[in-house]
């Protein structure tokens, strides 16, 4: 019996790497949504962001921030290392720069974490390249609920987190895409239908034009 192989994608078309930026206000469900989209999705990985922030329980330095002393990121800032860079509840967090160009120069997609303000730096720089997804809570008291459920930050920190989920909610409308995220599975299959159009668009199917020009047979 003869095998058939499927036929795969010309390689004249190659897709230009996009920004996912997902944000939210803490406790939403937003790293959740993006750990399980990592999971699931080879084609795009998650940028780390140096902090000067202490580490919770559990979090790893460079898996899950780069922890650093407030002078180098100064020094970071300085030295334009950082795509976009913000404080936010008194600390600061930025993008370094070089992994997340590394990656969409392989043609891959990189997906951010970072709060409206981090966003508005990058849509003044990556226009074209970005996509944006702000999470809502279904409620302020659920919202609550996960704060604290998290059990990582002292009550202090829950209602400091909480007094500025207002603030983060009210940049909703700079959003591209509003998920509400009452079910976590369905909060996912809504992001990976959001990466699949986003990535089917036409302008980031590089050499498109030449293909349906030879398939048209004006070559
Ligand atoms: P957390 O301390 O809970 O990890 O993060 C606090 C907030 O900082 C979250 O809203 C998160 O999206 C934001 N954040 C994390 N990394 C960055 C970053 O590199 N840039 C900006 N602008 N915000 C960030």
């Amino acid at each position: 019996m003869t095998q058939t192989t499927p036929p795969t994608l010309p390689a004249t078309i190659h897709r230009r790497g996009l920004m996912l930026v997902m944000s939210s206000p803490s406790g939403a469900g937003k790293t959740t949504i993006s750990r399980a989209l990592l999971a699931r999705d080879d084609g795009i990985a998650m940028s780390v962001s140096a902090t000067t922030r202490a580490p919770r329980p559990g979090e790893v330095d460079g898996q899950d921030y780069y922890f650093v002393p407030v002078p180098r990121f100064q020094e970071m800032v300085e030295a334009g290392e950082f795509l976009e860079h913000a404080k936010v509840f008194d600390n600061y967090y930025g993008t370094p720069r070089g992994p997340v160009e590394a990656v969409l120069s392989q043609g891959r997609d990189v997906m951010f974490d970072i709060d409206w303000q981090g966003t508005q730096q990058l849509r003044q720089t990556a226009r074209a390249d970005l996509v944006s997804v702000f999470v809502l809570p279904p409620s302020v008291a659920e919202l609550e609920r996960r704060l604290h459920s998290r059990a990582q930050d002292s009550a202090e920190v829950v209602a400091k987190r909480m007094a500025k989920a207002g603030d983060e909610m009210s940049h909703w409308p700079e959003y591209d895409y509003i998920i509400v995220n009452v079910d976590v599975e369905q909060s996912i299959a809504n992001v990976q239908a959001i990466l699949t159009a986003e990535r089917l668009k036409r302008e980031r199917q590089v050499g498109m034009h030449d293909f349906v020009t030879r398939l048209r047979g004006l070559d």
